[in-house]
């Protein structure tokens, strides 16, 4: 779990910004009221914050010296402060800070919250860099890892499309336009052949003479564009509205496909994925296994020892699942206390060995609900054969899962 450090002499202000850190965040909040408690704090931290709140102005430290302290210690810095002129707005934005605040009002603390909220999603969060520029790229990627952001660069196309086909994770792209060999807008189509706008954010920086190419940029599928010289503010406006487009359509896609109470993939996601694999599979010789799973007379665990407690049940049995299967397979719950695992080129010998394994293991680690250990087994039908369609291998599955019930339960029926 991270932890958040709030550094203000404010008795007033440095509990509500603590409360609020906690109930936002979910993060343990520190709450040191001066420099030298702040220092001992960081000394003795165990592990490296996740975040920093600064008074630029502390008794025992009146000219922001706070900041440089927590940036020494590489914690993202949001700094606050009473009053702000144009010299010591630049200031601060020279030491590489995530943000500031002014003090006047509580719609900041809005604000603050959103920004600690985007700052601990984004952490670690892969971006790129490219751009013949050295000193160009060095000012982007100190912006970026100043976010906390993961960052690559590239000195022109052809090298950020290699480190693009390496890590595949990378969600936020700045191109420059004008490069010797593939140009910005060059480089863009290419990753739009790869990856659309809804995963990765590409960013177009141009100058103020190239303005045709800024409409380039975002024809060429580019989510947006930054014309350089830019204000360190602008900077992060862009990159915030973007990545937060990102995560929210993420999040979207999350909610129709996975299942609110386990997490798992739900049925829809079952099909969909079902569906496409076993179109994959008639072109190139995969084979695929579908294992139908019931949790044994689970309306007894709801009427014995209540909802909640079954609700516990399903998500413990889900852990377990998730544990054992999610890594090359299909996972998903099917609806109630029924769960699927379609997995990829398993022979039915293997078969029974692996869900039997998983049986066993589900008998002898119950789940834990106030205290108490609730039993509680399951039932599997393996379909190892060939089938016409996805359906029709779910339904076979279905069909060896009944004769497991039928069987006494607590059991794996392969066929
Ligand atoms: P069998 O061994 O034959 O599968 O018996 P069973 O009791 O498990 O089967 P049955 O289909 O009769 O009952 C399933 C129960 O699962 C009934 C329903 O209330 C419960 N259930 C379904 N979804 C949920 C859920 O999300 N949470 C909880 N707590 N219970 C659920
Ligand atoms: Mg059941
Ligand atoms: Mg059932």
């Amino acid at each position: 779990m991270s932890s958040i450090l709030v550094v203000d002499d404010s008795k007033t202000f440095g509990a509500l910004l603590k409360r609020m850190v906690e109930r936002e965040t979910g993060c343990d909040c520190v709450w040191a009221k001066s420099y030298a408690q702040c220092q001992s704090v960081l000394e003795a931290a165990a592990e490296p914050f996740a975040a920093a709140l600064l008074d630029l102005n502390l008794p025992d430290a009146p000219n922001g010296e706070v900041v440089d302290l927590a940036l020494s210690r590489e914690v993202p810095s949001v700094v606050f402060t009473g009053e702000l002129s144009r010299e010591l707005r630049e200031h601060i934005w020279s030491k590489r800070i995530v943000d500031y605040v002014l003090k006047e009002g509580m719609h900041n603390l809005d604000y603050v919250s959103r920004l600690l909220k985007r700052l601990l999603r984004n952490r670690g969060l892969r971006a790129l860099v490219v751009d013949d520029s050295r000193a160009m790229r060095a000012q982007v990627v100190s912006l970026l890892r100043a976010h906390a952001y993961q960052v690559y660069e590239a000195g022109d196309g052809p090298h950020a499309l290699g480190i693009l086909d390496a890590d595949p994770s990378i969600r936020l792209i700045f191109t420059d336009c004008t490069m010797p060999g593939m140009d910005g807008v060059a480089l863009t189509k290419a990753i739009r052949k790869m990856e659309t706008m809804q995963r990765t954010v590409v960013i177009g920086v141009s100058s103020l003479d190239e303005s045709s190419t800024t409409v380039g940029f975002l024809k060429a599928g580019a989510n947006d564009f930054i014309t350089k010289p830019f204000q360190t503010e602008e900077f992060y406006c862009r990159i915030g509205q973007n990545i937060d487009m990102m995560n929210m359509i993420e999040d979207i896609t999350n909610m129709a496909n996975l299942d609110f109470l386990t997490g798992l993939g739900n049925r829809k996601y079952l099909f969909e994925t079902g569906r496409k694999l076993f179109a994959s599979q008639e072109r190139g010789g995969l084979h695929l296994t579908a294992a139908i799973m019931d949790l044994d007379h689970f309306k007894r665990v709801n009427d014995t020892y209540g909802h909640e407690a079954g609700d516990a049940v399903l998500k413990h049995f889900s852990t377990l699942l998730a544990g054992r299967f999610r890594e090359s397979d299909v996972v998903a719950r099917m609806g109630g206390e029924e769960f699927c695992v379609v997995t990829v080129n398993m022979n039915a010998e293997n078969a029974l060995d692996v869900f039997d394994t998983f049986r066993r293991d589900v008998a002898n680690r119950p789940a834990v609900y106030d205290g108490r250990e609730i039993p509680c087994s399951v039932s599997i039908g393996v379909y190892t054969k060939a089938a016409g369609s996805f359906e029709e291998l779910i339904k076979a599955g279905d069909d060896l899962l009944y004769q497991a019930k039928e069987q006494g339960r607590n059991r794996v029926v392969v066929g």
